[in-house]
């Protein structure tokens, strides 16, 4: 696993850096799921001369969630331990997740060999790559040395996980959830304060949405695209006032643009909006979720 964005120390190791990955992206019922969310809404009253098509787009549109619940979605996940509690603040997902209790954290049904994979985030240091990296780095493998010799010393492993480091990839879980459930989880984590980390997963699950059920184009994205109005304000100045500059800037903070998304308060203050370029905004949005996606190694 070597790359130009791994430091020089890190290029040849026995730890492997690995990505947040999503897989087994499954739709129950295919492309034709929406299909459900049609049928629920003639159940109550939508009358026939609407089109299927359109009656999908106004349940989605309209926020009449409930509907939406009947499309069942499953994956499963890697994550870094530090992610973990993140993704477990999305009550409404169910979840089974891989034991360190039971299993050492080298070993695991999702492994070829025996490994202690770790997610770091190197591309995203900006400067003094190496030695922040290695900084880094060496913090983990002691954390990864540590949890060994503890074992090595015949202590159970429900005591040596306590020293494994935020970046241990042992945040593996089978994942079910419904339509209603994934768009909040994506509205929430594909704005620019979600985590770097949040972003990657909720990016290759908006992909992977795309793909399998294509009739979602368009539909979903961050809370302000979906809404038309952003709740952010000026939180780490993401909206308004100064930029955190760590922080990716919110293609749609820009009032002069033709992709604007205001927040509330602005509206309140009797802020003038131009026409909103939909096509534009879902094509800047997808461009982002690319690279986001794209956790280089
Ligand atoms: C940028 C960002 C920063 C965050 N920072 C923090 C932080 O600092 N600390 C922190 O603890 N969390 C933080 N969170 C997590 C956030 O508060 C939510 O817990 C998380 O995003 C899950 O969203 P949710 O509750 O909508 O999802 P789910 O738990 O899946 O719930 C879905 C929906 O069900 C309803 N619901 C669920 N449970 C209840 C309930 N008990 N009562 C009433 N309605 C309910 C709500 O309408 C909710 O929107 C952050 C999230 C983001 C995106």
């Amino acid at each position: 696993m070597t790359s130009e964005h791994l430091p020089k120390k890190m290029r040849d190791l026995e730890i492997k850096v690995v990505k947040p990955e999503i897989w087994n992206f499954e739709v129950i019922k295919g492309k034709d799921a929406w299909r459900e969310v049609v049928y629920s809404a003639r159940m109550s009253g939508v009358p026939p001369q609407v089109k299927d098509r359109s009656v999908f787009r106004m349940i989605v549109e309209n926020d009449y969630s409930s509907a939406l619940e009947h499309i069942i979605i499953k994956f499963d996940l890697k994550m870094s331990k530090g992610n973990s509690p993140e993704f477990l603040e999305h009550r409404m997902v169910s979840h089974t997740g891989y034991s360190t209790r039971y299993i050492e954290v080298s070993k695991g049904i999702d492994k070829n060999k025996e490994a202690y994979e770790v997610i770091l985030p190197f591309h995203l240091i900006k400067e003094k790559r190496d030695k922040i990296g290695e900084l880094l780095y060496d913090s983990v493998r002691n954390s990864i040395r540590s949890y060994k010799e503890i074992i090595d010393n015949g202590i159970a492993r429900e005591i040596a996980r306590y020293v494994l480091p935020f970046a241990q990839a042992v945040g593996v879980y089978h994942v079910t959830l419904n339509l209603r459930s994934l768009i909040n989880l994506l509205s929430l984590r594909l704005c620019v304060r979600s985590s770097p980390e949040f972003r990657c997963i909720a990016s290759q699950l908006y992909f992977n949405l795309m793909r399998e059920l294509p009739e979602m184009k368009g539909l979903t994205g961050c809370r302000g695209f979906m809404r038309g109005v952003c709740p952010e304000s000026n939180v780490t100045g993401v909206r308004t006032g100064k930029q955190h500059p760590l922080y990716p800037v919110c293609p749609f903070r820009f009032p002069d643009t033709e992709i604007f998304i205001p927040t509330p308060k602005e509206l309140q203050k009797g802020m003038k909006v131009r026409e909103f370029n939909r096509e534009k905004a879902l094509r800047v949005q997808e461009a982002n979720f690319e690279r986001w996606m794209d956790w280089k190694l």
